[in-house]
């Protein structure tokens, strides 16, 4: 449809400061986006009605093409659009048929009953409030002519989070990495929640979030994994798992699909240094010095190593000084470390042993710092957590946008 626009307006200024300009060019633009619609809705309606629209059925009987007028200048209703709230005038049809009466113009603009914003808008003030905190995304919006409060984008992160799911890709790679983080939940002391992410490694070395949860420390994986399973079925390979916790918490894969554990080895060292703490061990003692050398050392790895023998070898000679060093601490009664390696040792090699790539947790630990940025702002509910995150995830890795 061809409409004429004219726009006539009589502005005053002191000066010709560009400041000035655009100060004058946003109060037109205020006042003329909401005439703007009025006008072409209208012309719409009118089209729609006078050329009795086959296509379009009253909402009540169902009937075709009997629409007419009852008014053109209905009740006024706010609508949020990428700039700035308007307020319209809403045109109002009754049916030649039943003599039902109702509003047209959300029909038209494309807004769901009841609705004041399009799923478009809705998703880019999500974007915005899933990568700034709420204040900030006020503040900003308002920069540029917006008049939104905290609430607004708040809901919209929720709603549009609603849409994003997260699922293994069968055409990546068969391999992925685990890893939670503790979040800030109203109502709960310190980081009472924890916030699990499972990402899959891309063909091309990137990396896609397969998998996001929020719950309590290191149980519920198996609410996060359970619904990937026919997905981890569709791989010809294993599929291996790396993940700096107990591996227990996925043992309840097993039976069900075929994963394979690799325990991050970047971890083991640094979670060892925790247990000789709580064994009593001073830090940088002689037997401190002793444990961690000798796990860092069983920890290091060379990648790309091909050859068979080779590999036997250096895990058999691996898992030699590691069971020295278990051994060790037993005798020295540091019952914690000796357990925690004990624990440990049979998921440390798994990808050597299967010559898979993948020993350390290094990209899921990338993503918790992109949640942290966003999560240590604030407090949250665990379902405002859980939404942000997945906005902000997925816009970053899986190529999700607004
Ligand atoms: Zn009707």
């Amino acid at each position: 449809m061809k409409i004429e626009l004219h726009v006539s307006k009589i502005i005053e200024l002191s000066n010709p400061k560009l400041e000035t300009i655009v100060g004058i060019f946003q109060v037109i633009t205020q006042e003329l986006l909401p005439r703007l619609i009025d006008g072409i809705v209208l012309n719409f309606a009118d089209e729609m009605i006078q050329n009795e629209d086959k296509a379009v059925r009253c909402e009540r009987c169902g009937s075709s093409g009997t629409l007419r007028w009852k008014t053109r200048h209905g009740e006024m209703t706010k609508i949020i659009t990428i700039f700035q709230p308007v307020l319209i005038s809403q045109l109002q049809v009754e049916c030649v048929n039943c003599n039902h009466r109702y509003y047209i113009t959300r029909r038209l603009l494309g807004i769901a009953p009841r609705k004041n914003i399009t799923d478009e808008t809705k998703r880019k003030l999500g974007l915005i409030g899933a990568l700034a905190s709420f204040r900030v995304s006020e503040k900003i919006t308002s920069l540029f002519g917006w008049r939104l409060d905290k609430m607004m984008i708040w809901r919209c992160v929720q709603q549009t989070a609603e849409e994003i799911e997260f699922d293994l890709d069968p055409e990546e790679e068969a391999n992925g990495e685990a890893d939670g983080t503790g979040i800030p939940i109203q109502g709960i002391k310190k980081r009472g929640k924890e916030l699990k992410v499972f990402v899959q490694n891309k063909k091309n070395g990137g990396i896609r979030i397969a998998g996001l949860s929020i719950g309590d420390y290191d149980k519920d994986w198996g609410a996060l994994f359970r619904p990937l399973i026919p997905a981890l079925q569709r791989f010809v390979q294993p599929f291996l798992l790396v993940t700096d916790g107990d591996t227990g918490a996925f043992k309840a894969l097993q039976g069900k699909v075929r994963v394979l554990f690799q325990r991050c080895l970047w971890h083991i060292p640094y979670q060892m240094s925790y247990f000789l703490w709580k064994d009593g061990v001073k830090r940088k003692s002689d037997v401190w010095y002793d444990c961690m050398s000798q796990l860092f050392d069983v920890c290091s790895l060379r990648e790309h190593i091909d050859d068979e023998t080779v590999i036997q070898k250096l895990v058999s000679l691996k898992k030699r000084r590691l069971n020295k060093l278990i051994g060790y601490c037993r005798s020295s009664g540091l019952t914690s470390c000796a357990s925690y390696l004990s624990n440990a040792r049979h998921d440390l090699f798994t990808s050597l042993e299967n010559k898979l790539k993948g020993y350390t947790t290094s990209h899921v630990e990338r993503v918790m710092r992109t949640v942290n940025l966003r999560i240590n702002v604030g407090k949250w509910s665990l379902k405002g957590a859980l939404n942000s995150t997945k906005i902000r995830l997925a816009y970053y890795y899986n190529g999700w946008d607004a």
